[in-house]
């Protein structure tokens, strides 16, 4: 998939967000979802994408959507940080098949850091369970600055 081109409506995060397939939420509002990413790099791995946008990347994305969506990764990084008490914080979003993008709807990852724990690689990491990654949803989401 090259940077240019049409949105595919059936890739998998929208069919997440017309509820076809499950996912396990962090939080979400009329604009944007954060969820766990099913193939964690580390523990709380949280993904976070437009309901409302069709942009496939960075490049193409509406100004009004970029904004909401960088409050949304800052507010869910914020409440990352107060659960789980990383040392550090990945934000990483990936642009194009050769910049590393696998799924082409924008996107923005949240990956906590542990100074003693190596981060899976993108791409290389085991799927979680769904019963796994729920308590760790749950405790970010109680985690969060009111919205
Ligand atoms: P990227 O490679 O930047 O496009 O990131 C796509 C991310 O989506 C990867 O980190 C995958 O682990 C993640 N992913 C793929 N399928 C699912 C799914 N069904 N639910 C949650 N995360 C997913």
């Amino acid at each position: 998939m090259s940077l240019t081109g049409p949105y595919d409506p059936d890739n998998i995060f929208a069919k997440i967000l017309r509820g076809e397939i499950p996912a396990v939420k962090v939080w979400e509002d009329d604009h944007v979802l954060a969820f766990m990413d099913v193939f964690p790099q580390s523990e709380g791995h949280v993904l976070v994408i437009s309901k409302t946008s069709q942009a496939r990347n960075l490049l193409e994305v509406e100004l009004e959507v970029l904004t909401r969506l960088t409050a949304a990764v800052h507010r869910t990084a914020r409440a990352v940080d107060r659960a789980l008490t990383p040392d550090g914080l990945s934000i990483m979003q990936f642009n194009g098949e050769a910049g590393g993008q696998t799924v082409f709807h924008l996107h923005v990852h949240i990956i906590p850091r542990w100074a003693d724990r190596p981060m899976k690689g993108h791409g290389h990491a085991p799927m979680a369970e769904a019963a796994n990654l729920r308590p760790i949803a749950e405790r970010i989401a109680a985690a969060l600055d009111p919205g």
